[in-house]
């Protein structure tokens, strides 16, 4: 039974049951870049019997170093990556059913991408996306698995909801705009990817097997380059919490940040979810390494590619070169951050 199975099968946290369980599992792969792609593989070659993969991006030459699904074909095509995945996951492991969505998860598509989910698992790269992700989540009850990585250093945290704190009751508020380092303006290299996507991947398998007595229960933090591995206690559900004690689920009915083409000007319009001022120094010697950058009192101009993005000291930005609301806003989270 199972040939292509039997050594996940000779395990004794698996065995035939958990192969029979995780085939029947319908997986939701939030984002396929570095994690995604990790996460996708991996749950393909389990045997994870229905993978929903959703991704708003195209592949570039500057993800091939990370994102281990994609080839240089998928790079030159300028495939969407949820297409260039499914394709590649496809030959991996023809007998699972793989359902790609080039879309982008906001708040009008969430719950619809969440629908006849077991489990999400994050490859997301930003916060405003996981807290629309930790809403819905939690007011469908599905557990999902965040999980983030920059430069050598990576986190993830499970949340069953009711049952662990969520995203919310650990993290009250974002990073404001412009604050946190994103893989765009500080790096990333692929081992970290692998560490935080193999945690996140163990926690599936013992979700849909049943084994939750296993699961790590904490928000654990890796650096494989300073050598650094923590476990925090992330507590209870806080009683306070908006989403899971007070089920406001504010995410779900407002549009987390604003978004708008800017007619005949090939541009959109982004505006963050909290109002912040942004440091442009900083900021500047960040996106340095990126592309071309100036800036002066008022705004700071950014070019990288096809791409100019215009910062005003709100954190709102001007993204020239596309009229795609989920193109600028991927290159918001990539450049300026959350
Ligand atoms: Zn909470």
């Amino acid at each position: 039974m199972y040939d292509r199975y039997s050594r996940q099968i000779l395990f004794s946290g698996i065995g035939e049951e958990g192969q029979r369980r995780l085939l029947a599992a319908r997986v939701l792969v939030a984002g396929c870049g570095a994690l995604g792609s990790a996460h996708a593989e991996s749950l393909a070659r389990a045997g994870a019997g229905h993978l929903r993969v959703v991704d708003r991006d195209f592949v570039e030459p500057s993800n091939l170093q990370r994102q281990t699904l994609f080839t240089e074909s998928d790079a030159e095509q300028r495939l969407p990556k949820a297409i260039a995945a499914a394709n590649h996951l496809r030959q991996i492991n023809s007998e699972i059913e793989i359902e790609p969505h080039v879309v982008d998860i906001d708040y009008s598509s969430v719950e619809r991408l969440l629908e006849g989910c077991d489990v999400v698992i994050d490859g997301t790269d930003n916060f405003a996306t996981r807290y629309l992700i930790n809403d819905a989540c939690v007011k469908h009850n599905v557990t999902w698995i965040y999980g983030a990585a920059v430069g050598s250093y990576g986190v993830t945290m499970t949340i069953r909801p009711h049952q662990t704190a969520c995203l919310r009751c650990v993290f009250e508020e974002a990073p404001a705009a412009a604050s946190a380092p994103t893989c765009d303006t500080s790096g990333v290299i692929m081992p970290i990817i692998n560490v935080v996507s193999a945690v996140q991947v163990s926690e599936v398998l013992k979700l849909i097997t049943g084994q939750l007595d296993d699961l790590h229960g904490s928000l654990m933090h890796f650096d494989v380059w300073k050598n650094e591995w923590r476990r925090i206690n992330p507590g209870a559900p806080r009683a306070d919490c908006p989403t899971c004690a007070l089920g406001k689920y504010e995410t779900l009915w407002q549009a987390a940040e604003g978004a708008a083409v800017l007619c005949g000007r090939d541009a959109v319009q982004i505006s963050p979810s909290q109002p912040t001022r942004i440091n442009f120094s900083s900021l500047a010697e960040k996106l340095r390494r990126a592309g071309e950058v100036k800036f002066n009192e008022y705004l700071l101009r950014f070019k990288t590619g096809n791409f100019e993005l215009t910062v005003f000291q709100d954190a709102r930005s001007i993204i020239r070169g596309t009229n795609e609301i989920a193109l600028a806003r991927s290159l918001y989270a990539r450049y300026i951050g959350n």
